[in-house]
């Protein structure tokens, strides 16, 4: 058995995903034929509160058209100097969209109405690049799961209204930001132009991301989605997996939270690791302590089959994930137990 905790896109799907899978009613998708991907993105839509929303095949994808949707060539956009946009999306806002991205140094991938402020560039000055779009990711991902507090991002949303600036949520792992916050989809829905979600990471599909956001915008997305190649045909068997994990992937989350906050409490514990982020959602990042190698800590571990990631530096991160059950992080305890 072995222990896949390098990321939650790892998982396969459930029994009842598949069958859910299984018996989808499809159709051709590029012509709006497909009623399933119909019901899922109207699905999306309606929880946060909505008028539309498209699927995609990956979130990079979905965050991409958002991009392009709210910008033209030359201008300039604000995110956190640890967001996905700018590091994990292959260069994307400057081949894509053809523009530079303006990163914030913020505190764990978030930043403030302040920081915004200060960084949006004069537009009365010829020198300077127009900032256009603001994009903030919940949960941050290199920021190790932590989440926004939601009056800050209603002060970023003031903001972008008073300089004309559009609002994009990274949400590719919202839904994990949502149960440990008890925050909810309408509230994040209201302040966002366009939201991004990934239905393959937390909520366990094997593949899907939707951008939701207002009638007109979505148009508009569909349009930039063919032109980025993301046209699918009967792509219903793959939308059939996104309702269930929507009714059914949801509520579970606090479970991986869980399970998240007590390996982190037991590698606190420990004399090989110097430290532990603090765990909001289902990401842990730890150090090992200056007398570990890092690799040899990783390598430890993969001999025992408990997969982790190793980051550099003597930074590692696990992920817990609907597939990694009790009796897993019981066999992950000892093992780390026994491991110096
Ligand atoms: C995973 C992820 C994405 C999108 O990833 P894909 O692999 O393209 O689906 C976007 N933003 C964040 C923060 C992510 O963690």
């Amino acid at each position: 058995m072995t222990i896949n905790l390098l990321s939650d896109t790892v998982t396969k799907p459930t029994k009842g995903m598949l069958e859910a899978m299984f018996n989808a009613e499809v159709g051709d998708d590029v012509f709006g034929a497909d009623p399933t991907v119909i019901a899922l993105q109207e699905k999306a839509a309606q929880l946060f509160g909505k008028e539309a929303a498209l699927f995609f095949p990956s979130g990079t994808q979905a965050n991409q058209v958002a991009i392009k949707l709210h910008t033209q060539p030359g201008e300039q956009l604000i995110c956190d100097k640890w967001a996905h946009v700018y590091n994990y999306e292959g260069g994307g806002a400057s081949f894509n969209s053809g523009v530079s991205c303006r990163l914030i140094d913020g505190d764990k991938g978030m930043f403030t109405a302040q920081q915004v402020l200060e960084n949006i560039s004069n537009k009365e000055d010829i020198h300077q690049a127009i900032t256009s779009l603001v994009t903030v990711e919940n949960s941050t991902n290199k920021g190790g799961g932590a989440c926004w507090d939601l009056q800050e991002l209603t002060r970023i949303k003031e903001v972008c209204k008073t300089h004309e600036l559009a609002f994009h949520l990274d949400g590719a792992r919202l839904f994990n930001a949502l149960i440990a916050t008890s925050q909810t989809p309408k509230e994040h829905g209201e302040l966002f132009d366009t939201i991004s979600i990934c239905l393959s990471k937390g909520l366990g599909c094997p593949i899907g991301s939707l951008l939701i956001g207002s009638t007109a915008d979505i148009k508009r997305a569909l349009r930039i989605r063919k032109l980025f190649g993301g046209g699918m045909r009967q792509v219903g068997y793959v939308a059939a997996a996104g309702i269930y994990a929507l009714d059914h992937h949801v509520k579970r989350l606090h479970e991986d939270h869980k399970r998240a906050k007590e390996i982190a409490s037991v590698l606190e514990t420990y004399s090989f690791i110097k430290k532990v982020e603090p765990v909001t959602t289902n990401i842990i990042i730890f150090y090992v302590a200056d007398h570990i190698d890092e690799s040899e800590f990783v390598n430890k571990l993969a001999k025992r089959d408990i997969l982790i990631v190793g980051m550099g530096q003597g930074k590692l991160r696990i992920v817990t994930h609907i597939d990694f059950t009790d009796q897993m992080l019981e066999k992950l305890l000892k093992e780390l137990k026994e491991l110096y």
